[in-house]
Formats: C-alpha cells, structure tokens, sequence
C-alpha cells in the first residue's frame, strides 16, 4: 500500500473510505468479507446476484476516493490522511470540519471516539483525541502563548430537531436562533476552556457517556443522534472563535427504519436523519462550488454547522465513509459508497 504514513496533500474536500474487519459474530455466522481494496485510493464491492433462472454471479462495483483504508489500517493512519491535514485551517481563522458517515455498526464511534475494549472506550485513540494533540502542540509555540490564545472545547448531540449539551450533567437541551446576519447560535452550549490533552480526554469520556447512557438495545437513541464535537480557538479580545475544528459522529444511514415495517417513533426518525444526510451532502457540493446559495436550512445539522460550509476557500471539509465489509450489508454499503460518490 502506498499510503504515507505522515499524511496527506490538503485539499478543500475530501471523501474517504474505511472498511472494518469482519467482526466474530460474522466470522462464526459464515458471512463472507465481499469487499477488496486493491489500492490506497479505489475499492470494489463484489456482490453476489440472482439471474432470472437463479444461477449466481458476481457484479463488481468499483469506486474511486480520494483514500480507501482496509481493515489494517489503525485509527492513526486514518486520521494523518483525513483529520491531520485539516488541523492548521483553524490556526489560518478557517473552520475545519470532518464527518464519519455509515450505517450503525460501520465503526463511525471507532474511529471519532476511540477503540472499544468490550464496552469500554478508549477515548485517547480516537480522532477526536489525535486532533486535540496536534491543537496543542500548535498552540503551545511561542507566537500563539505570547497572544494568549486559548482553547475551548463543545460536545453536542442532534437528536431529530433537538440540540443538548452532552458536556452537562443529564444533557440538557439548548435552543438553535439565527441573527438577521443569518449568523447561528446554539444558546448556551458549553464552551469549557481546556489547556492540556488530559482535560479533553475527560470531556469526550464524559460527554460519550452521557450520549449513551440507559441505552441497551442495537438500535438505541445514540445510533439515531448525530454526535458534534468540537475544539475552537480563540484569539484576546475578539468576539467568538478565530477557528474551529468540528468533527461528527453522523447517524446511521442505515435505510429500513423509515418504511413501514418500523413504528411511528422511529419513522419520524428514519425521516429525519435522512433528510438531516441530503442536506448535508447539498451544503458540502455548494461549498465545493463556492456557490452563493447554500442550502443549510434543510436540517437542524446543516444549520447548526453553518460556518462549515461559507467562507470559501479557508473553510475545509473531510468525509470518512465508514463501511462494514460483510455480505449481509451489502445494500448500506452500496448505498454509503454511492452517497459519498456524490458529496465531490
Ligand atoms: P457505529 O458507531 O458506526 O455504529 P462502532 O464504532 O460502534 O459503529 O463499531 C461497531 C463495532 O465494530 C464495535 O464493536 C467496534 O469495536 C467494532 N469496530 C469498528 N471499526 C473497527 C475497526 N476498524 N477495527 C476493529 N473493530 C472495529
Ligand atoms: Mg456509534
């Protein structure tokens, strides 16, 4: 593989994929792995088919991104070729923004919070933890401490139209309001002031936990919640950050909980979390555009991450399509590799 392992070119966007090894219960279930990853930037689903006499055959469908990660890969190499290269926008007063897409199970929490050990989480080798490090290290050179620029952190759930607080005990709920500069403000979101890696650590654990909590089944609420969190910047005297670096946690894309096999509850919420990933795909191709309508009012996320997707060329924007490489998946996958096809 020719991946280097200290990273990529920056680009203004980039959408890459990452498959997950098979996990043991698809191991014992016999499924089989029908994804291959022949270089370090295509991939090929190989999907087994019906004729109408019943004989099988393979289609293979083939992608290209900007990087295809195969289940070798670590979070760290992940993250140097995806979240690294944005770390600097936030310095040059950009906004950085990068998103885990797929289906629930896909390894979106890998990757942004950590490698699980049974239930618990490794906070400390997830992106979110990797660009905490490297904020630091930029921070703490003398040009940044002798201006007494600071760091904060936020960490918020999106859960249909509602916005809450994860970095509050019981995760209260916040109001979304809009200025007439269309500037968005989430009222009260807590920015908490952290200055070494530890402190961040403690807040994604925390704020991870309370995304979670009395939740049990596969389906709980926090595969049907988007995830935000994010680490700004903020230069004396100046009115809101100079810059910031958002990373999401998106819902899982999965299809099915919108039909009518589901209940109303989680119709409302098929229906929502779809509507929430094609205005996000709508906001990320104007931002690729430079277009001058951006059309972030079709969701509370695109709403919210509106900052994301204006300003031009200082803002930039990375999606990690996330897949799960057995066959039994077959139908999220095409459907993640198609979407993220089309953010460019
Ligand atoms: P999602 O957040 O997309 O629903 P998770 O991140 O919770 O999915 O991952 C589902 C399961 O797969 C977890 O048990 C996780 O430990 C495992 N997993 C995901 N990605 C990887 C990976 N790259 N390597 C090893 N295990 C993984
Ligand atoms: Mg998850």
């Amino acid at each position: 593989r020719c991946l280097d392992p200290n990273g990529a070119t920056v680009q203004q966007i980039s959408v890459c994929v990452r498959k997950r090894p098979m996990s043991r219960k698809e191991e014992n279930s016999k499924n089989l792995d029908i994804i291959t990853v022949p270089s370090a930037d295509s991939l090929i689903v190989h999907e087994l088919r019906l004729k109408v006499d019943l004989t099988k055959f393979l289609e293979h469908h083939k992608f290209r991104f900007d990087y295809t990660f195969d289940e070798e890969c670590s979070n760290a190499l992940v993250y140097n070729h995806t979240a690294r290269p944005l770390i600097k926008t936030m310095f040059e007063g950009g906004n950085a923004t990068c998103f885990a897409y797929g289906q629930t199970g896909s390894g979106k929490t890998h990757t942004m919070g950590g490698e699980f050990f049974g239930k618990v989480q490794d906070c400390g080798t997830g992106i979110y933890a990797m660009a905490a490090r490297d904020v630091f290290e930029e921070v703490s050179r003398p040009e940044y401490q002798k201006i007494g620029a600071k760091i904060t952190c936020s960490f918020f759930e999106i859960y249909g139209t509602k916005v809450f607080d994860l970095l509050l005990p019981n995760k209260p709920m916040l109001r979304v309001l809009e200025d007439a500069r269309q500037q968005v403000v989430v009222v009260g979101l807590t920015e908490m002031p952290v200055t070494k890696v530890e402190d961040v650590l403690r807040l994604i654990e925390h704020g991870s936990k309370e995304r979670t909590s009395g939740q049990t089944s596969a389906n709980a609420k926090s595969s049907r919640s988007h995830a935000v969190f994010q680490i700004a910047l903020h230069m004396p005297d100046s009115w809101g950050p100079y810059g910031k670096c958002s990373f999401v946690d998106l819902a899982g894309n999965e299809r099915g909980a919108d039909t009518q096999s589901a209940d109303r509850q989680t119709r409302i919420e098929g229906a929502d979390i779809n509507k929430s990933l094609l205005a996000l795909k709508e906001c990320i191709r104007a931002l690729s555009r430079q277009s001058s309508h951006l059309p972030f009012r079709g969701s509370k996320l695109t709403q919210v991450l509106r900052d994301s997707f204006v300003g031009g060329k200082k803002n930039k924007t990375c999606m990690i399509a996330m897949i799960s490489p057995s066959m039994s998946c077959v139908e999220n996958t095409l459907n993640t590799l198609r979407y993220a096809d089309r953010v460019k």
